[in-house]
């Protein structure tokens, strides 16, 4: 008997071929919990991965959903983030099993994702560049780690190759029109992994894909110094 990581109930582990060859991993979720975690069916909007089938027709085109589409009319937001793949929707579940694996800093719920995460990398990055997304230095005072660095770390060994700028302090100097005018980017690279982006395929690693703007930034950020491609890679897709 084993208990469920997420709700203590005690569960049978049925034997698999995959089990008796070691291949398969330890289940860690009853099959009550398996089941509510919903996969993203095809077909999916090849850029952020949503699946279309949730969406009424009017928001896509059968490729990419109206989000997406915004964002390459937009010319300067235009081909950078090549594509972003998710594990699952991010429903209600999922979204208090993250809320658990972000503030009680339990390791075991990323391992939760860590087999299916490097099969889908597998299938679709496979020997990319890995960089996490980063914390903002409170939350990671608050939380104490970064849960994107956990999977990053699932999947091989990534490249610490983005922080979080410190604009606020710069911000207050300039004139009203020049902070609203110009967004600027939330990430910067750090300067001793510059020679390891440039001219490399990467693939970002991060907990959610939500409005696709901190992906959208922070690969911009990689493009400017000098990256082929960015992708991203995440647990759930809001
Ligand atoms: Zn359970
Ligand atoms: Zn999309």
């Amino acid at each position: 008997m084993k208990q469920c990581i997420y709700c203590d109930a005690p569960f049978q582990v049925r034997a698999s071929w995959a089990g008796i060859f070691g291949v398969e991993k330890e289940k860690l979720l009853c099959d009550t919990c398996s089941r509510k975690l919903e996969n993203l069916v095809g077909p999916l909007c090849e850029i952020c991965g949503r699946s279309l089938n949730d969406l009424d027709e009017t928001f896509h085109d059968r490729t990419l959903c109206r989000d997406c589409i915004r964002w390459e009319e937009d010319v300067q937001w235009q081909d950078v983030l090549k594509k972003n793949r998710s594990l699952y929707k991010y429903n209600a579940f999922l979204k208090e099993i993250m809320a658990q694996f972000k503030y009680r800093g339990d390791y075991a719920l990323g391992e939760l994702f860590g087999e299916s995460l490097v099969s889908l990398y597998r299938s679709d990055f496979k020997g990319k560049v890995l960089v996490p997304i980063p914390l903002s230095n409170e939350r990671l005072y608050e939380r104490g780690f970064n849960q994107a660095d956990v999977l990053a770390n699932m999947i091989g060994q990534p490249v610490q190759a983005l922080k979080r700028a410190h604009h606020e302090e710069k911000q207050s100097k300039k004139t009203r029109d020049a902070r609203i005018h110009k967004a600027e980017n939330p990430f910067v690279i750090v300067a001793d992994v510059r020679k390891d982006i440039a001219e490399a395929h990467i693939t970002m690693i991060d907990d959610i894909y939500t409005t696709g703007a901190t992906v959208r930034y922070a690969a911009k950020a990689l493009l400017d110094c000098g990256a082929k491609s960015v992708s991203s890679l995440t647990v759930a897709r809001g």
